[in-house]
């Protein structure tokens, strides 16, 4: 009899325990996803890049870099880590390069010769300690060749346009890719825009450029 008593008045409690449970369970956000970058936005650069031809002084089809420059000519262009970098296939230092922390929407072009290759939307943080992106904005603008230095093999990645150094890709990127661009800051220019859509803006005008 006692227990049966104490079921009738613990019942009600009970309930609105388990009520309160399978609410603060609903409320919990979900367990920490690794860093991915961020594609809400419905802006596609790439697919835009890829829809235009390319601009009439950017001819890939001769087998030379379509931007050439004097030895002069690059020294005046570039400061010494720029040089060392996008030049003689150099690394610039991790963490401490302009563009690791670099959260701004925005265009990211090559050092060399201002073609863009990757933009913010598709930076993500991979903790390496240089600026890393899921794709470039244009796959015929980026070259590949295979690095065997240092005893390792890997993909280095290039400018097509101008052939300045960029860094290397890697495939244990986050989603869409799966790809991880590791960049040097070095090689890279920096053009704020107030929005996506600013960015798509800025990589059409190229695209259009006689
Ligand atoms: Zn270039």
């Amino acid at each position: 009899m006692k227990t049966q008593s104490n079921l009738r008045n613990y019942g009600p409690a009970v309930l609105v325990a388990l009520l309160a449970f399978a609410l603060f369970t609903f409320a919990m956000p979900e367990k920490p996803t690794p860093p991915s970058p961020d594609l809400t936005t419905d802006v596609d650069v790439s697919a835009c890049a890829s829809a235009c031809g390319l601009p009439s002084h950017v001819d890939l089809s001769s087998g030379d870099f379509p931007v050439q420059r004097s030895e002069t000519e690059w020294r005046e262009r570039l400061n010494d880590v720029q040089y060392r970098v996008a030049r003689d296939h150099g690394t610039e230092r991790p963490f401490t390069n302009p563009y690791n922390d670099n959260k701004a929407i925005g265009l990211y072009r090559c050092i060399g010769c201002d073609t863009p290759l990757f933009t913010s939307m598709d930076k993500f943080d991979s903790g390496t300690g240089w600026p890393s992106f899921v794709q470039p904005i244009d796959e015929r603008t980026l070259g590949e060749t295979r690095d065997n230095s240092y005893g390792m093999v890997r993909v280095e990645v290039h400018c097509n346009v101008c052939g300045s150094h960029l860094g290397h890709v890697f495939p244990d990127g986050p989603k869409p890719t799966g790809l991880r661009y590791c960049i040097n800051s070095a090689s890279l220019s920096f053009e704020e825009a107030e929005s996506p859509e600013a960015v798509k803006a800025l990589v059409k005008e190229w695209y259009q450029a006689e």
